[in-house]
């Protein structure tokens, strides 16, 4: 896979590059947002938000204007408000600094997977949220199973009974375990792009869904940004 790396800091690149090509990524490296949107984007685009000569948020609205390459921010600590916004305007995802190589590998992947079955973008292999699937809960024995076809919802085996929007919360979070969802991305696919209504509606609704689900941790705050599937596990039930 092609990256495009944005970063000025030597220190953090270096090993970098390195690391994510023992990795089967081949990365090209440019240290400001000028060169930034000169260069190919890629397949994937790596952000660092402290650009000497831009700020990197306008950069990367400047390449969602262009493109629909997956991005993921790299930002520091008490950038919360720029990961936001960065998000807000189209970023896939962020990690904060400092994170480890297999973090960002992970993270990449995930970002591959999910954004290659997002409408209108390069599909080289769409791969369509599985209709059952089982989770486990990261700090839990709980095991979820969901399946889309029946919108059946099971905890350790027990039918839960949701509301259609808890459903459709429970089954976006769901189609990429671990992925962190941002409150804009949740309103604008479970309540439509019309909707204007207060976002305490989705904070009711986590709130209802995970006392339904019996396990408050299966669904994770991610402060400031929105909410996650927690879990460590995730296997997709073949269809029958
Ligand atoms: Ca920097």
């Amino acid at each position: 896979m092609q990256v495009l790396l944005i970063e000025d800091n030597d220190m953090i690149t270096e090993p970098l590059i390195d690391g994510l090509g023992r990795y089967g990524f081949s990365v090209e490296r440019v240290t400001t947002g000028a060169d930034a949107l000169r260069a190919t984007p890629g397949e994937m685009v790596l952000l660092d938000l402290g650009l000497p000569d831009m700020d990197g948020i306008d950069v990367c609205r400047q390449l969602r204007q262009s493109s629909e390459v997956p991005i993921i921010m790299l930002t520091a600590r008490g950038e919360e408000a720029d990961r936001i916004v960065g998000l807000e305007i189209g970023a896939d995802d962020y990690l904060t600094k400092p994170f480890s190589l297999r973090e960002l590998v992970a993270r990449m992947r995930a970002v591959a997977r999910r954004t290659r079955s997002t409408p209108g973008r390069p599909a080289p292999a769409p791969t369509p949220a599985p209709q059952v699937l089982s989770l486990s809960a990261t700090h839990s024995v709980s095991e979820l199973r969901l399946d889309r076809r029946a919108r059946q919802v099971q905890v350790n085996t027990q039918l839960i009974t949701l509301t259609p929007k808890e459903f459709d919360l429970l089954a976006l979070l769901s189609q990429d375990p671990g992925a962190v969802y941002s409150r804009s991305q949740i309103l604008r696919s479970v309540w439509g792009t019309d909707f204007f209504g207060s976002t305490k509606t989705l904070d009711f609704h986590v709130a209802t869904l995970r006392r339904k689900l019996g396990d408050p941790t299966m669904i994770e705050t991610v402060r400031g940004v929105g909410y996650r599937l927690s879990v460590y596990a995730s296997v997709p039930v073949p269809s029958p």
